[in-house]
């Protein structure tokens, strides 16, 4: 990696060439740093914004799953199979698919090399189980902090090679240019963020032939949200960069708690707490779920249904099904806006005249609690018998399971779709690779787990791809500074603006929170053609307002600004995308319900404007996947594109052997 000052206009900033330059610090991004290094790509460098924070080292779930190709027990595997699961999710690209289940096991053994502590039997057998969307028992699990696991083990591998790392650095835009007639990446700015009081704001410049974006989830995009706290999302400068996304409709929501953001699937769910909801002052409690079972038995089986069913999903609201509590549980709180809990200390069905008892629940759910040695007198006895560590956890965040309840909504927790990437991960903008996270490789549903598994994937593909094909040094300076000045000086004229506004900083915290809950209540799990339109209008207003108008009391407020905005386009484009399904006759799929007024009733006690209606797999919507992006002069465009199959392979090894010998594989 190569120093020196960029000096424009008078100013000196800090300037620094690398080959790749990766940004964020989450497994995804970790992985493409540790691949580049050791497939001999040594002049990397990583830039975040908080080493430790995202949601790899800090989410988890009652046992967070990492789906794999099953490799022990009777059941028979193969990538081909894989595939096909990871397609039959509906709008996944199949070579896509197909890299992600190719490379399954060996980005497995990888992070097993490196220490992660997933189990296996007396002789070497990975044991797994089936995860949702799964029959193969492709799904195993390190514990509650599989992810925090695999940063951990990653990041003690990055410290001892001594790769470059530029900490609290976040970056806040891409630099482009425009190569053999299509755009590429050249580098990229970030604000240093113990250095904003200087005089150049803590701007730093980042000259790079590639860039690896691994920046995670849009979390900051919604009120209820299972995200870390230190999860951002930085899509929007992807968009503003030119990066096309596309099944950005698609996102994964579910009950978790709020005071500490935790999911509450697996055993938090099967040991079949009391659903409770108060008025706001804690008053006026009630068992709001029984309204609309026709028995306590059918309640309580739901309830433990929950554990395995943990995305929310319109299929399974109907009959009684465990997503209808999510939807009682929004509509409790959204518009009866009281307050909803988990009470742990005691069984459901208090105070009425049916008593709970285990001859009541499904078959299901009686032998496994019989199986699990639980058929215990309260969920909490029962929980501590299934899962002592899940109480612990709460302990350890001040919440004491034992004696108080647990406050709950239903929160955002994955975004299935994101950026565009071809099958080696690049981008439609050359040598821009998204991975992990904002790289939105799942379609419709997914497997438990294989947002772990298309991280690791995609991150080794990227590096390998780089090492291959984008491996020279990074551009010369004197050219670089003409090729980007401008970009910069642009940017920070922008930064300049904000500051001489001198505004109140609290308008970029009051613009978050509208974006915030205007995404919760129109574009989370429940959406309506109306209410998304408005919202679309509403949400261009603005970004317009905060882009030209807003303003900070001094540069250290510069970093929560240039966030906010980034939000701020974001919930824009995702919100275009919403609207242009629900145009288009989209309807209930995936882990939200589109309300409908010839549609059915979820629920007979439910009021009419529940009805709502499933999608159909062979609508317009379900053949194709909606791409979505902003022109140069910062238009939308949508596209609606064909799904591609999954390639036939060729089985020839000595065919294969030469290709691999030529590198004719690696072409773009
Ligand atoms: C509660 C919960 C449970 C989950 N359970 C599972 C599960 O069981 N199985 C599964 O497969 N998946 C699960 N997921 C999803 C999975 O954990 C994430 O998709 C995955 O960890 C994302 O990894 P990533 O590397 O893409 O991003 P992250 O780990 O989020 O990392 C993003 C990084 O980018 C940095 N960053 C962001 N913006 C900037 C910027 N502008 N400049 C510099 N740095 C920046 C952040 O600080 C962070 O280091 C779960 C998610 C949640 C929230």
């Amino acid at each position: 990696m190569r120093k020196n000052i960029l000096s424009l206009q008078g100013m000196n900033f800090p300037f620094f060439s690398v080959n790749t330059l990766i940004i964020g610090s989450g497994a995804a991004s970790l992985n493409a740093a540790l691949c580049l290094h050791e497939h001999g790509q040594r002049n990397i460098a990583i830039v975040t914004d908080c080493w430790g924070g995202g949601t790899s080292n800090n989410a988890g779930s009652d046992k967070q799953t990492y789906y794999k190709l099953s490799l022990a027990g009777k059941i028979p595997d193969s990538a081909r199979m894989m595939a096909e699961d990871l397609f039959a999710g509906g709008c996944v690209h199949g070579d896509i698919a197909l890299c992600e289940a190719q490379h399954s096991a060996q980005a497995f053994f990888n992070l097993v090399r490196l220490g992660v502590p997933f189990p296996h039997d007396r002789y070497g057998a990975f044991i797994g189980y089936k995860t949702d969307h799964d029959l193969r028992g492709r799904g195993t699990s390190a514990g509650p902090l599989t992810s925090h696991l695999m940063f951990e083990t990653m990041a003690g591998e990055i410290r001892r090679k001594g790769l470059a790392l530029f900490d609290r650095h976040q970056v806040i835009s891409l630099l482009t240019d425009q190569e053999k007639g299509e755009k590429r990446v050249i580098g990229a700015v970030a604000l240093d963020l113990n250095d904003l009081e200087k005089e150049v704001y803590g701007f730093v410049v980042f000259n790079a032939e590639n860039i690896i974006l691994g920046t995670g989830g849009p979390a900051a995009m919604y009120e209820a949200s299972v995200y870390p706290e230190s999860q951002w999302g930085a899509a929007g400068m992807a968009f503003g960069a030119g990066a096309i996304g596309h099944n950005l409709t698609e996102s994964q929501f579910g009950l978790a708690s709020v005071k500490f953001r935790w999911n509450l699937s697996g055993t938090y769910q099967q040991v079949i707490p009391r659903y409770v909801s108060t008025d706001d002052a804690g008053k006026d409690e009630r068992e709001f779920l029984r309204d609309f079972f026709p028995d306590l038995g059918s309640l309580a089986s739901a309830v433990f249904l929950k554990g395995y069913q943990w995305p929310f999903d319109p299929r399974k609201v109907r009959n009684y099904g465990s997503s209808l509590i999510d939807l009682l549980v929004y509509r409790e709180r959204n518009l009866k806006k009281r307050r909803v809990f988990l009470d742990y200390t005691k069984n459901p069905g208090r105070g009425s005249d049916e008593t709970f008892s285990f001859d009541i629940l499904s078959e299901e759910a009686r032998s496994y609690l019989e199986n699990s040695k639980a058929l215990l007198p309260t969920p909490i006895k029962r929980l501590n018998r299934m899962n002592r560590p899940a109480v612990e956890l709460f302990c350890d965040h001040g919440i004491d399971l034992e004696n108080e309840y647990l406050e709950i909504d239903v929160c955002a927790q994955h975004n299935n779709g994101g950026l565009k990437g071809n099958l080696w991960w690049e981008s439609n903008i050359r040598h821009l690779f998204p991975v992990g996270e904002i790289c939105g490789t799942h379609g419709v549903y997914r497997p438990g787990g294989s947002a772990l598994n298309a991280g690791q994937v995609g991150s080794l593909r990227a590096a390998l791809f780089i090492v291959e094909n984008y491996g020279r040094e990074p551009m010369n300076e004197n050219l670089f500074q003409k090729k980007s000045g401008r970009q910069v000086e642009e940017l920070f004229c922008k930064a300049q603006a904000m500051i001489e506004k001198t505004t109140a900083k609290e308008k970029f915290s009051a613009a978050l929170t509208v974006i915030q809950k205007r995404m919760s209540s129109v574009a989370a799990h429940v959406r309506s053609l109306p209410e998304v339109k408005n919202a679309c209008a509403d949400a261009h207003r603005l970004y317009k307002e905060m882009s030209e108008g807003t303003g900070v009391k001094s540069s250290k407020d510069l970093p929560f600004a240039f966030r906010v905005l980034d939000t701020g386009l974001s919930h824009v484009l995702y919100l275009e995308a919403i609207l242009e399904y629900l145009k288009k006759g989209g309807k209930s799929r995936g882990s939200f319900l589109v309300l409908d007024p010839e549609g059915e009733s979820p629920n007979p006690g439910l009021e009419k404007t529940w009805r709502f209606s499933l999608g159909d797999e062979d609508h317009f919507v379900s053949r194709k996947i909606l791409e979505i992006g902003l022109d140069d002069k910062g238009h939308i465009h949508k596209k609606w594109v064909d799904v591609r199959p999954i390639p036939e392979e060729s089985a020839w090894f000595e065919n294969i052997w030469k290709d691999f010998r030529d590198k004719t594989i690696f072409k773009r």
